[in-house]
This record gives C-alpha cells, sequence and structure tokens, in this order.
C-alpha cells in the first residue's frame, strides 16, 4: 500500500497461522513445542538430540555501518531476507531474532520485531512480555543479588556452628551435605563426605564465605529505562544498619544471566554457567560463586523455561526465533546460540539461517565472531551489512536523526561512505564475505542508491544490493537473497581476531581498540588496571572480550562520526562474567542502565480497552 501503513496496522492486517501449524511445516514433532497462546510456542531442546546427524544449513549474520539512533533497519532486513528466501525462492529460512528489552520499547527507538512489510507478527506480543524469558532473568539475578547481602548480614550475626547448623540441612534427623555442598567442600580441599566429621576449623571454612563487601561486582537488574538507579544506596532499613552500601540497578537484557542464555548449548550446561558466576571476592582475594552461595539450583529452575527458543512467523508466514537479548552496546547482543542451532537443522543442508548482531559491525559482529562463535564452535558463511543512505549523509556530515534530510547527494555521501568502508574492511578481518544490504528509504533517489552501491563494491564487498523489503515485503529483497545464496556457495575463510589463550587481558582488549575501532590505543584507569590484575590473578585471563562501548560512533565518542581517528580508548572500569564466559571492560562514561528522553514512547502506547487493541507501538 501506498503510503505504506504504521507497523502496528501491517501487523494486525495478517492473521498468523496457529503456532502449530507452523511447527509442523517446518519439521518439528508435536511433543517438541510448548505452545503460549495461538501463535508463540517454545521449541523443546530434545529436537538437537533427534536432529544430531542431520547437516546444518548455511549461516548469515545480519550486521550494520555505525547507525543513527532510531535504527538503520537490520531487524527489518533479517525478516524481509528470510521472506525473499523462503516465499519467494523456495529456499527454506529460519530468521533469529532477539527479544527487544522494555528499555527501547518505551524509550527511544520503539520495539524491533523489524517494520513495514517486513516484520515479526503478531508484533505487540513480540514487543512486550513474549514468554516471559527477561522475566524469568530479571528474578534469577535478584534472587542471587539477594543472597549475596542476606548472607553477609548472617555471617556477621551468627557463630560458625549456628551457621553451619542452619545451612547442611538435617534429612530424618540426621545432616546430610547436598550435592552443592559436598562440590563446596572439594573446592575447599575437605575430602569428607559425613559432616559429623568435620573439625571446628572445617565448619568455619565452610560456614563463612567472609565475602569482602567493596567487591561485590553482582549488580541488581530492572528491564526499565530507569537512570535513578544508576547509583543507588542498600541497606538503610532499620534491620539492615550497619550493612548499607552503594549499589547500582542495570537493565536487565545486559545482565550476566541474559549472557548466559545467549551462550549456552544445554540445560546441564547452563546450570554450571549459572554456578561459575562470580559475584565478589572473599577476603582472602578468592572469587565468589553462585555455586558457593548455594543458589545456582534455584537459579536453574527460574531459567528452566527461558532457555527454550521461542518460535514465531513473520509476515508472509515463515518461521522465527525469538530469544536472548538486545544491546551490542553493553552487552553482547546477540541471538541465543541454541535457537541457531536448532534453526540450523531445521532448515536442513540447503536452507539459510540468517541472524541479527546488534548495532554497528563493530560491535555486535564483532562479538558475534569473538564470543558466540567460540562459543557455539559454528562457522558463518555470509554476513550482510546493513547500511542506509540516512546514515551515510549522517557520516557526512548531516543531522543524526531526521530521517527526510536532503542534501547534495555527492559531497555527504561519499564522505560518509568511509564508515560503509571501514565496517566492511572489519567484516573483512575475519575472513567472511559482505554483502551490503542498502536498505532504501522512499526519500533516497535513483543516483544515492547506486552511488553507495558501488562503492560498497569498490570498497571489497562481495555485492552490495538495494532492499526495499520494507515497503513491499519479501519480494523487495530478492536481489538480496540471490546475492546471499551466491556469496554462500563460496568457501568461508573465518578466523578469530585474536587468540583467548595467549594474549593477556589488556593485549585482547588493545587488539579490539585498534584493529577493530581504529583507536591509537587504549588507556586504562587505574580501577581498571586493578581489577584486570585481580581477575588475571585469579585466573580468568584466558577469556574473550565483550567491550561495553557506544553504538553511536566507532569511537568512544558518539558524535564522532565517519571514521574517526587517533582517538586513545579510555577504558574506565572492567568486569568479568566468568560464567558468561568474557570480561567485561567498559569504555569511557558508559553507563549500564539507559535512561528515558524527555518525550518517551510511552507517550503515544494506549490500550483500546474495548477491543483490548496496544495501539502506538512501533
Ligand atoms: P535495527 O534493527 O537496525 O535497529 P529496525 O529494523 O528495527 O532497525 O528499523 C528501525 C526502524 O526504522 C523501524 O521502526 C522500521 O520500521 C524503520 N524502517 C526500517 N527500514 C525502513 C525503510 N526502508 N523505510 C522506512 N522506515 C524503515
Amino acid at each position: 500500500l501506498s503510503p505504506v501503513p504504521s507497523d502496528i496496522e501491517i501487523s494486525r492486517g495478517q492473521t498468523p497461522k496457529a503456532v502449530d501449524v507452523l511447527a509442523k511445516e517446518i519439521g518439528l514433532l508435536a511433543d517438541e513445542i510448548e505452545i503460549y497462546g495461538k501463535s508463540k510456542a517454545k521449541v523443546r531442546l530434545s529436537v538437537l538430540e533427534r536432529l544430531k546427524n542431520q547437516a546444518d544449513g548455511k549461516y548469515v549474520l545480519v550486521a550494520g555501518i555505525t547507525p543513527t539512533p532510531l535504527g538503520e533497519g537490520k531487524s527489518t532486513v533479517t525478516i524481509g531476507l528470510v521472506q525473499a528466501l523462503t516465499a519467494h525462492l523456495n529456499v527454506n529460512s529460519f530468521a533469529c531474532l532477539r527479544q527487544p528489552s522494555q528499555g527501547p520499547t518505551f524509550g527511544v527507538k520503539g520495539g524491533a520485531a523489524g517494520g513495514g512489510y517486513a516484520q515479526v507478527i503478531p508484533m505487540e506480543e513480540f514487543n512486550l512480555h513474549l514468554t516471559g524469558d527477561i522475566h524469568a532473568i530479571t528474578a534469577a539475578n535478584n534472587l542471587l543479588a539477594a543472597a549475596i547481602d542476606t548472607r553477609i548480614l548472617h555471617e556477621n550475626t551468627q557463630t560458625d556452628k549456628a551457621l553451619y547448623n542452619r545451612l547442611v540441612p538435617l534429612v530424618n534427623g540426621v545432616r546430610e551435605f547436598s550435592e552443592i555442598q559436598l562440590a563446596r567442600l572439594k573446592k575447599l580441599g575437605i575430602n569428607k563426605t559425613d559432616p559429623s566429621t568435620l573439625t571446628e576449623e572445617e565448619v568455619s571454612k565452610f560456614a563463612r564465605l567472609d565475602i569482602n563487601p567493596s567487591t561485590i561486582t553482582w549488580q541488581r537488574v530492572l528491564d526499565t529505562n530507569d537512570r535513578f538507579l544508576r547509583k543507588i544506596t542498600i541497606g538503610q532499613g532499620n534491620t539492615e544498619k550497619g550493612y548499607s552500601r552503594q549499589a547500582q540497578f542495570d537493565i536487565t537484557v545486559a545482565s550476566e544471566i541474559m549472557a548466559v542464555l545467549a551462550l549456552t548449548d544445554s540445560l546441564a550446561d547452563m546450570k554450571a554457567r549459572l554456578g561459575r558466576m562470580v559475584v565478589a571476592s572473599d577476603k582472602s582475594g578468592q572469587p565468589v560463586t553462585a555455586d558457593d552461595l548455594g543458589v545456582t539450583g534455584a537459579l536453574t529452575v527460574l531459567m528452566k523455561d527461558a532457555i527454550k527458543p521461542n518460535l514465531m512467523q513473520t509476515l508472509e508466514g515463515t518461521p522465527v526465533f525469538v530469544h536472548a537479548g538486545p544491546f551490542a552496546n553493553i552487552a553482547h547482543g546477540n541471538s541465543s546460540v541454541l535457537a541457531d542451532k536448532i534453526a540450523l537443522k531445521l532448515v536442513g543442508e540447503e536452507g539459510f539461517v540468517v541472524t541479527e548482531a546488534g548495532f554497528g559491525a563493530d560491535i555486535g559482529m564483532e562479538k558475534f565472531f569473538n564470543i558466540k562463535c567460540r562459543a557455539s564452535g559454528l562457522v558463518p558463511n555470509v554476513v550482510v551489512l546493513v547500511a542506509t543512505v540516512r546514515a551515510l549523509k549522517m557520516h557526512g556530515g548531516g543531522p543524526s536523526v531526521s530521517a527526510h534530510i536532503k542534501f547534495r547527494y555527492v559531497k555527504t555521501e561519499l564522505n560518509g561512505c568511509c564508515n560503509l568502508q571501514k565496517q566492511i574492511q572489519i567484516a573483512q578481518l575475519f575472513g567472511v564475505p559482505v554483502v551490503v544490504a542498502l536498505n532504501v528509504f522512499k526519500t533516497d533517489t535513483r543516483a544515492e542508491v547506486d552511488l553507495v552501491c558501488e562503492l560498497a563494491k569498490r570498497a571489497g564487498a562481495f555485492d552490495a544490493v538495494p532492499c526495499y523489503h520494507w515497503s513491499v515485503g519479501g519480494k523487495g529483497s530478492v536481489d538480496l537473497a540471490r546475492a546471499v545464496r551466491e556469496a554462500a556457495s563460496k568457501r568461508s575463510r573465518f578466523q578469530f581476531l585474536y587468540d583467548v589463550q595467549v594474549r593477556s587481558i589488556v593485549d585482547k582488549i588493545r587488539t579490539i581498540a585498534q584493529a577493530v575501532y581504529g583507536a591509537k590505543d587504549i588507556e586504562l584507569s587505574p580501577e581498571a588496571q586493578a581489577k584486570i590484575d585481580r581477575y588475571t590473578q585469579q585466573g580468568f585471563g584466558n577469556l574473550p572480550i565483550c567491550m561495553a562501548k557506544t553504538h553511536l560512533s566507532l569511537s568512544h565518542q558518539p558524535d564522532k562520526k565517519g571514521v574517526p581517528r587517533d582517538f586513545i580508548l579510555p577504558i574506565s572500569d572492567v568486569r568479568a562474567s566468568i560464567g558468561a564466559g568474557f570480561i567485561y571492560p567498559l569504555v569511557g562514561t558508559m553507563s549500564t542502565m539507559p535512561g528515558l528522553p524527555t518525550r518517551p514512547c510511552f507517550y503515544d502506547i494506549d490500550l483500546d480497552t474495548k477491543t483490548e487493541q496496544v495501539k502506538g507501538l512501533f
């Protein structure tokens, strides 16, 4: 239709097929799905065992250039591409997207179901609670946070013996260690299984975690852009007197448990990762974990359904997995390994799985390769790099948010194309062929589109094609689908950027800063240096790196567009996500809890109480 209706009108104009029908179409058995409502289902991990001998399909990553704050259409391109592959070229395909966070949905950016005629439907279910995975993560995260502070309080108010007696359960009148307690004893070097045989010294060693409160790195989380929780004081009630300390909330989707969900490949592995999560150090400098706090089992119970990918569909009835969270700036920002693995089996050897990495290729894609592919062992065949004329104009000196910027094209685009060229080069560092998808807006001219595609090819892209999925659906991305199919037939020479084992933490951070962002060097704050020393000494120096950096520039300064040069990247702090399996440096003033703008999206969101229809989501 012209003009193209709003996203929510388009979404509502199409009735989704029943999810059990979709599941059957893509080869899932009835007992492999758990249906939530009419159009969503969780898929059980048992399907991986059933299909273990099935060869994987082709693996395609959608990344982007440095975006404007509105986003340049990666989700939209992802959906357009699978619609084109399946509904127009008759090739099995699956899209793997991330579940949107309530932060952007009610804040600046809106939802993340795609847009126009390339969407996941029903978009309001996709954008709101889905099947509750993010809520489960919030619950698990905050249970662990409560366990830490409460444990400190109890250890300070009880004798060793009283603590021990309370911690070790009585079974039929006899004290027995739980499985997790036996593991803790082993870690402490106490080779005993009978609680009555522990010496006094062993009792106090076992009962006391001796957490050093100033080393607590585990924060509380909430999936709302609430800047007033960036720094808080906890423990101000009369009953917690003497235990108040400074703490903070992070947004749920940037939490370690979200990363664990995204990177795990089975229930047993998730449990092990949750148990390994380090929350603080003890007074002798040793790491304290969720296992030490005895909370791993409860966390796994809270997360047992969240681990199953959520099945939905595009406007053209093709399958989509929605799993794990966004935010490639302050998290790793990729959809889950499990969703990708299941999808790769379901599409079959000739099929395609198109998975999305957040924001620009410098962050989302770099983390996809160095963190996610390292965890999954999967090798990508093609990178699709999404660009828009509006963002290139911004990089060439234009304003950052207007969708209708009219400049004389030649100068601004020619200048701004340096960002596209740099992002192509970054993808090439990993040895994977790049297809540039120019997401065309109705304000773009033919000359602009031709110029960008030509420059992309000159910069080394395997191909560069304009895409019109937003205004016409899958048929507007058939050229992209053909280009991707062609690129995927070439051999991928995929390689990691750095060796995790050999390089030190500092060296790995510097490699990313220089080779990917184009920095001259890095500068560590004393706090960052102290944390790196601590993590190295605790034996965590051999993990990959997950940088928390602005998505609005290749550098740490959001207003530096194009390809900034000669900058020194400041590392202000470093955290360790041991369960997820990465070291997490914070670049510059990066905050892990976003804020709301003056006029947030929530102003437009409403419910028609007669029809129960949601209005104003986009
Ligand atoms: P990203 O995934 O890169 O953040 P999205 O795919 O979510 O970007 O798109 C961001 C917003 O821009 C969405 O509201 C979408 O509807 C809109 N959009 C995307 N492509 C187009 C287009 N070609 N024309 C008009 N609006 C578009």
